[in-house]
C-alpha cells in the first residue's frame, strides 16, 4: 500500500482548506495548508515596505525572513521572523500582495522546501495550488477541487461575514477572479491538476459529501482506519 500522502490542489474558494482539515482530522493525519506560507511571505515583503514590482527585492526580503509554523487546531499558526502572524496574513493588504509575492521564483523554491521536507514524514494532507504537480508528485492520491466561480465568491463572502453586501460580494468576485488567473497564468508551477488527480466539482455538493468522498477513496486506497461520526474540527 502506498503511503497515506494527500495532495489537495484548487482554486481559491474551492473548498479546499476546510474539507482538508477535515479529512486529515478523520483519517488521523496531519495537515499543512501551504497558503498560509505564501501569505507569510508576503507578509514579510509587506513589513519591509517592498515594492511589490521589483522581484529582486522581493525575492531578498524573503530569503531573509523566518518563515516557521505549527499545525492548530483550526489550521496552521505561522511566525514571520519569531512574530505570530496567524491573524495578519489573512488581511486584505496580504490578499493583494500575494499573487506578487508567490510568482517569484526564488520565492517558490523556498517555500517547495519548506513543503516537501514537511512531507517527507510520507503522509499527511497537504493543500495548495502545486502540491499534485510540483511538491509532492508522488503523493499517493490527488485531488484537485473546483467549483464554478459565482459559488466561491459566495462560499468565501459567507466565511467573512459580507456575502449579505453585493457590493463587497461583486469586489471578493472580481479579486478572486484575477488570483486564479494569475495562479493560472504564472510560468512558475501555473495551478493545474495533475494528470492523475481525481477532479472533485464542489459546486452542487454538500461539505459533509466533499469529505466523505476524499476520505472514502484514501481509505481505500491507503487502507487507513476510518474515523467515524464527529465533524470536528
Ligand atoms: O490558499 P490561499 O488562498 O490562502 O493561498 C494564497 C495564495 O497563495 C494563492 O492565491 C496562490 O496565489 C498562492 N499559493 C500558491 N501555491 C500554493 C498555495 C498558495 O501559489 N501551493
Amino acid at each position: 500500500m502506498p503511503q497515506p500522502l494527500i495532495a489537495i490542489d484548487g482554486p481559491a474558494g474551492a473548498g479546499k482548506s476546510s474539507t482538508a482539515r477535515q479529512v486529515a482530522w478523520r483519517l488521523g493525519l496531519p495537515y499543512l495548508d501551504t497558503g498560509a506560507l505564501y501569505r507569510a511571505a508576503a507578509y514579510a515583503a509587506l513589513k519591509q515596505r517592498v515594492d511589490l514590482k521589483d522581484s529582486a527585492a522581493i525575492a531578498k526580503v524573503v530569503d531573509k525572513a523566518v518563515i516557521t509554523f505549527a499545525q492548530a487546531e483550526r489550521g496552521v499558526k505561522v511566525w514571520v521572523d519569531g512574530i505570530d502572524v496567524t491573524s495578519d496574513i489573512r488581511q486584505p493588504d496580504v490578499n493583494l500582495a500575494v499573487s506578487p509575492v508567490c510568482e517569484v521564483s526564488e520565492v517558490r523554491r523556498k517555500m517547495v522546501a519548506m513543503q516537501r521536507n514537511w512531507a517527507a514524514r510520507g503522509f499527511g494532507v497537504i493543500e495548495g495550488r502545486d502540491i499534485g504537480t510540483t511538491v509532492c508528485p508522488n503523493a499517493g492520491l490527488k485531488v484537485f477541487m473546483t467549483a464554478r466561480p459565482e459559488i466561491r465568491a459566495l462560499r468565501r463572502g459567507k466565511e467573512l461575514g459580507i456575502d449579505q453586501s453585493p457590493e463587497s460580494l461583486a469586489k471578493l468576485t472580481a479579486e478572486i477572479a484575477e488570483r486564479d488567473r494569475r495562479d493560472t497564468e504564472r510560468d512558475d508551477s501555473p495551478l493545474k491538476p495533475a494528470a492523475e488527480a481525481i477532479i472533485l466539482d464542489t459546486s452542487d455538493m454538500l461539505f459533509a459529501d466533499q469529505v466523505n468522498n476524499i476520505v472514502r477513496v484514501a481509505s481505500e486506497r491507503f487502507g487507513t482506519r476510518l474515523y467515524s461520526g464527529s465533524t470536528r474540527p
